[in-house]
């Protein structure tokens, strides 16, 4: 919920000193409600109004970063309840669970995956994030065991601390190191005091579980009273019918209501809710559109985790900027000098879409991508980005000339239209219009281009 300049202003001292560097308070007031000035800037405001002011300024839903260093999520200070409004900015995390029960063997399984699982897609590496280490053996001495082991193999990877027994939680955390910040999870009605106390010391973000919405705002008020702001929410959702009510109704309390109390990420447990292996990816699939901010997934195979990750990257993109990948010459199928050149434009998909064709075709060969701005072939014409002007200039300065013996250049068939600008401006090459759609390409390479 956006502040106003007029909600600020009484609170101000009134005075118009202009020690703040502003004409009136009211001036002061606007700037600050548009996040250009901070309360400090004015030396008179009481202690109790800067904090009240700084509580009303602070971003709905706060950020919360779970791990440190490289291996750290952040999830949350979200500012939209639909992409399509902005764009969505921290996207969820997901995390591997691991049981104390596990055998040897499977804990060092589900350690190799989560590190092996990670795909190439449009530039971008996908991978999981973190492990939830859940204790069920019963065992204290097992559980802490598992929290070590994962601290000494695992320590470039985030973790969740599982335990429904508090003195096992606060065993683990010692364990593993409240320095690493690994979230500690749950807080319950039943436990509050005692974490509360325990991460006064030792702060580290925790996750809340009540049974319902009104609850968990319940238990994070007390939280917030004790100064502890690293909080992750769990209303205790069922099934996907109550994930996506509580997970909307948590979104919608923090941004149009500006509901503190709810104005954090979730956590959500898809592995708890079914124990069918695919219905768990689907409860996932819908917990990703539906403001998770971690995923807990029993299991992880390729088949199973890549959807999810990609459906993560579409949701999560910017949609204001097209994705776009870097201005280069790529070499293909390892090319010589006289491989074939293909130019087209850096737009994501584009390139996504030329050079796995170009690699099914296992014909060596350049691929010279332009820079338009993340537009596609006829957007980017249409807009004067990939023209014969615009695609010239790109092919002397990209150096393909010094990689190559001939003059041969392939340009998109859906650009077909600027061949003879473009040998007017490239009069040393000669140009050929290659084929419409991406799929035509292993053809068109096997048979040989005719130049
Ligand atoms: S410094 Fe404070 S009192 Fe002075 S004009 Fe600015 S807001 Fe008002």
């Amino acid at each position: 919920m956006a502040v106003k300049g007029t909600d600020i202003k009484d609170k101000l001292p009134g005075t118009n000193c202009k020690e703040c560097g502003m004409p009136t308070c009211f001036g002061f007031a606007m700037k600050l409600a548009s996040g250009k000035a901070e309360p400090d800037n004015c030396p008179y405001l009481d202690p109790q109004v800067r904090e009240e002011l700084e509580d009303l300024l602070a971003p709905p839903m706060k950020l919360v970063t779970i791990g440190s260093g490289a291996q750290a999520v952040s999830i949350g200070e979200e500012e939209v309840m639909f992409r399509h409004e902005k764009t969505f900015f921290h996207a969820p995390g997901f995390a591997l669970l691991i049981s104390d029960n596990e055998t040897e063997e499977e804990i060092a399984g589900k350690i190799k995956r989560i590190r092996e699982l990670q795909f190439d897609r449009v530039g971008i590496n996908l991978k999981a994030d973190l492990l939830a280490l859940h204790f069920t053996s019963g065992e204290v001495a097992r559980y802490v065991a598992l929290v070590k082991k994962v601290a000494t193999e695992a320590s470039d990877i985030g973790v969740v601390l599982i335990s429904e027994d508090t003195e096992a939680l606060l065993k683990a955390l010692d364990a593993y190191g409240a320095e690493k910040k690994p979230l500690l999870y749950p807080v319950t009605a039943d436990n509050i005091v005692k974490i509360t106390e325990y991460i006064k010391e030792k702060p580290t973000p925790v996750g809340v579980k009540a049974g319902s919405v009104e609850e968990v705002a319940a238990l994070t008020a007390k939280l917030r009273a004790a100064g502890i702001e690293e909080i992750v929410l769990d209303p205790d959702s069922k099934n996907l019918a109550e994930a996506v009510r509580d997970q909307t109704l948590i979104r919608r309390a923090a941004l149009k209501k500006g509901f503190r109390p709810l104005g954090f990420p979730s956590i959500t447990f898809p592995c708890f809710m079914t124990e069918e292996k695919q219905e768990e990816v689907l409860l996932a699939a819908g917990l990703i559109a539906k403001y998770a901010g971690i995923v807990v997934l029993s299991n992880m195979e390729s088949h199973s985790i890549f959807p999810l990750l990609v459906e993560r990257l579409n949701i999560y993109t910017d949609p204001r900027r097209p994705m776009t990948v870097e201005e280069k010459v790529y070499e293909i199928n390892e090319p010589d000098k006289n491989a074939p050149v293909i130019v087209t434009t850096n737009f994501a998909l584009t390139y996504f879409a030329v050079s796995s064709e170009m690699e099914i075709s296992k014909v060596p060969s350049y691929l010279c991508i332009q820079d338009t701005e993340g537009l596609c072939v006829l957007a980017a014409w249409s807009t004067g980005k990939f023209t014969a002007d615009t695609i010239s200039s790109y092919i002397k300065r990209s150096g393909i000339a010094d990689k190559i013996s001939h003059r041969n250049l392939i340009i998109p068939g859906y650009v077909a239209q600027i061949k003879g600008e473009l040998e007017e401006e490239l009069p040393d090459w000669q140009i050929i219009v290659g084929a419409r759609e991406a799929t035509g390409i292993p053809a068109m390479l096997k048979l040989g281009v005719k130049y």
